[in-house]
């Protein structure tokens, strides 16, 4: 047995203390980052620690006090550095296996390592108990096995981190990977030693210092965790602030860039643009009609549609453009450099193009239209504000224009829209002012020529601009909502007339009145319907409600619920402009009509165009085999009325027989046809 030098106390000593205060150090940063491979390796420090600790105090009773090895404190001194001894190989090797794999062992694997390890190491230390034994054997069961244990699983150990070290950046892995590299080789050469003692009775002089060796790469391995440590937080912290950044810049539902990110790309651009001469477009995209299927199918089905929609616009981009969702069914389309506005132009049509295919969202086919503003830079704007209010001007430009189109931003248009705005403040004041005025234009009968009845038809008497007919204002007062009590009034004023009329010629006149898209699309509209009918006590069967056939295909569903609901009051429904939009026959079938008005534009190449007269014969057909009247609408001519009387026609309206006529014009007309057909 050695004597107890200084260098072996010294030894001991340094290890156990450096042990138990990287112990410390680490169980510090567990507390504070949580970080599941740090919770093995504050064990297995702590184990080195209690292994030095025992061991040292077994060296001491047996040396200094030479106590036997069956003396009970050797013997707890043996078992705990046993213990402590093997199960800080598994801890180690547990620490270094999160850290390469990122995730934790199994909880119950782990135990079960650490308890074969522990029973492993209290059978080493209880063979060759007997004092009898000689000490070299003991020494090498124990401390030899261990040490060659352990020295094998770091250097796979080593080697693993070692491999890793490409999937990690930093160096924290590679001075690990070598501090467990040379620990491994320290452990083995301590096997080497007990061998060496067992055969040959003595072990080199330089024994006795190795534990300086072991304090020094017992520091390499605690600096190696620590930096694997603080570059992992680092690395943490980036992708988290990357995370937060595209939360904030992006939009959750379709992931496109949101409206920060897109003025941020935009003013970049105008910057580039400037410096280099060159142009850029913004397109202002507005879906059209979108509130109607959020309205109807609802939000779910409505999300699904804008991000198949934003998918499909994504294909129509060139790498460099930015598309972004403005925000609720709007979206900006940021082309920097361009050649030619037309190549911008082509764009937009390419959008409205793909959108044309029906969208299939969850078994359903839906149609989706858009409106296009585009602005050019540096003709329409010079910074990314302007260009993209004036690319939302042109949008509201394609809307006015029927929407399903582009339009270029042009200085024109600002004063068109203030003009708009103007009207609309006007229009506001209108109602209240008296400006508005109803004209009747007869519908007179095709055979008997006698009038059967009338549309009414809104104009404006504005203070300053004269009458203005209904196309100069619908519009404005569609888009401000003013068409709502713009209607109600339509509806009264016309059904008073209809029972003064009723009532001063004693016939079975009829009055049409024309429904906006907005106002069919109120929930009360029925009963609003049924409270005009009553208060001006009329038949409801002397009410018709005209609404446009583009109109009624946009919701074909929606418009059958509408219509029967109507129906039920009693009020005749007819079909405005039919011919102009797109109907299919099963529709028509369905809804619960009993008028088709034929749209004047067939009316006029009746005689002139073969294909207008083959299409007003079979729309007469077509509409009395379903058990519907036909109006014919703008009829001018004699030529044209005789057409229309040869195919069937059954009722007649146009400046043949009447323009639009305020209520005074009327009745002298009403009295002189009167007397001509009696
Ligand atoms: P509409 O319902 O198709 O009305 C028929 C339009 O054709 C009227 O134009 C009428 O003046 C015009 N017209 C009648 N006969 C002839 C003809 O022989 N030749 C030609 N070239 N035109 C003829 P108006 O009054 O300018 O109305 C235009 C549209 O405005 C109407 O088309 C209707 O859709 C809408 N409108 C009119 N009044 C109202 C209303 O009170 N409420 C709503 N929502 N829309 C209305
Ligand atoms: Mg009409
Ligand atoms: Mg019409």
């Amino acid at each position: 047995m050695p004597q107890i030098s200084f260098t072996t106390v010294a030894t001991y000593l340094a290890q156990f203390i450096s042990a138990i205060v990287i112990a410390g150090l680490l169980f510090g940063f567990q507390r504070q980052y949580r970080n599941s491979y740090l919770r093995h390796w504050v064990s297995g420090w702590a184990a080195l620690a209690v292994y030095h600790l025992a061991s040292f105090t077994g060296f001491v009773l047996a040396v200094a006090y030479h106590q036997p090895a069956l003396h009970p404190a050797r013997l707890a001194a043996a078992l705990v550095a046993a213990v402590a001894g093997y199960t800080q190989i598994g801890w180690f090797v547990f620490g270094a296996y999160e850290l390469i794999r990122r995730r934790p062992v199994r909880m119950a694997d782990a135990r079960r390592v650490l308890i074969i390890l522990a029973l492993f190491g209290v059978a080493t230390a209880i063979v060759f108990l007997d004092s009898s034994t000689l000490s070299a054997t003991r020494y090498l069961a124990r401390f030899g096995v261990r040490a060659f244990l352990g020295g094998i699983a770091f250097l796979v150990t080593a080697v693993a981190l070692w491999r890793s070290r490409t999937r990690r950046e930093g160096i924290g892995v590679r001075v690990l990977g070598a501090g467990y590299f040379f620990y491994a080789l320290q452990q083995l050469q301590y096997a080497g030693f007990t061998m060496v003692w067992l055969l040959e009775g003595a072990y080199p002089q330089y024994f006795d210092t190795l534990g300086y060796g072991d304090f020094l790469l017992q520091s390499v391995l605690a600096i190696g965790i620590v930096a694997c440590l603080l570059e992992d937080e680092r690395e943490a912290a980036a992708l988290a602030s990357v995370e937060i950044e595209h939360i904030a810049y992006h939009d959750a539902l379709t992931g496109l860039p949101n409206r920060p990110l897109f003025m941020d790309r935009l003013i970049i651009s105008v910057a580039q643009s400037h410096r280099s001469g060159q142009k850029l477009a913004v397109l202002f995209l507005d879906l059209d009609r979108f509130k109607d299927i959020n309205d109807s199918l609802g939000h779910s089905i409505g999300d699904q549609l804008l991000k198949a929609l934003a998918d499909r616009i994504r294909r129509c981009m060139r790498e460099g453009d930015t598309l972004a969702r403005f925000g609720g069914d709007e979206f900006t389309l940021l082309i920097p450099r361009i050649e030619d506005v037309e190549d911008v132009a082509k764009v937009a049509a390419e959008i409205l193009e793909t959108l044309d295919r029906p969208f299939v969202v969850s078994d359903r086919e839906l149609f989706m239209s858009a409106s296009i503003g585009i602005s050019v830079y540096p003709a329409d704007g010079l910074d990314a504000e302007t260009l993209v209010r004036n690319a939302d001007t042109a949008m509201y430009r394609a809307k006015d224009s029927g929407r399903d189109n582009y339009q270029l931003y042009a200085p024109a248009m600002n004063a068109l829209a203030l003009e708009r705005l103007a009207l609309e403040n006007l229009l506001r004041k209108a109602i209240s002012q008296q400006e508005l005025v109803l004209h009747y234009q007869p519908l007179v009968d095709a055979n008997s020529r006698s009038v059967v009845g009338f549309e009414a038809l809104v104009r404006w008497q504005h203070p300053e601009l004269g009458l203005l007919s209904p196309g100069q204002f619908i519009s404005v007062a569609e888009m401000s909502g003013l068409i709502i009590p713009i209607g109600e009034w339509v509806l009264h004023t016309a059904l008073r007339q209809l029972r003064a009329w009723r009532h001063m010629f004693g016939t079975d006149l009829r009055m049409s009145v024309n429904l906006s898209a907005r106002q069919f699309q109120q929930p009360d509209l029925a009963d609003q319907i049924r409270a005009a009918v009553e208060e001006h006590d009329v038949p409801p069967t002397s009410v018709e409600l005209e609404i446009t056939e583009t109109h009624a295909m946009q919701n074909a569903e929606r418009t059958i619920g509408t219509l029967r609901e109507l129906k039920e009051i009693g009020v005749r429904i007819a079909i405005d402009d039919f011919g102009t939009g797109y109907s299919s026959l099963s529709y028509l079938k369905r809804f619960p009509i009993d008028t088709l008005k034929l749209d004047q534009a067939f009316i006029r190449g009746v005689l002139s165009d073969p294909s207008d007269a083959a299409i007003v014969s079979a729309v007469i057909s077509m509409a009395h085999s379903l058990d519907l009247e036909v109006v014919a609408e703008g009829v001018e001519t004699a030529e044209q009325l005789s057409f229309l009387q040869s195919r069937q026609c059954d009722r007649i309206q146009g400046y043949y027989f009447s323009a639009p006529l305020t209520a005074a014009e009327m009745e002298p007309y009403l009295l002189s046809s009167a007397a001509a057909s009696m």
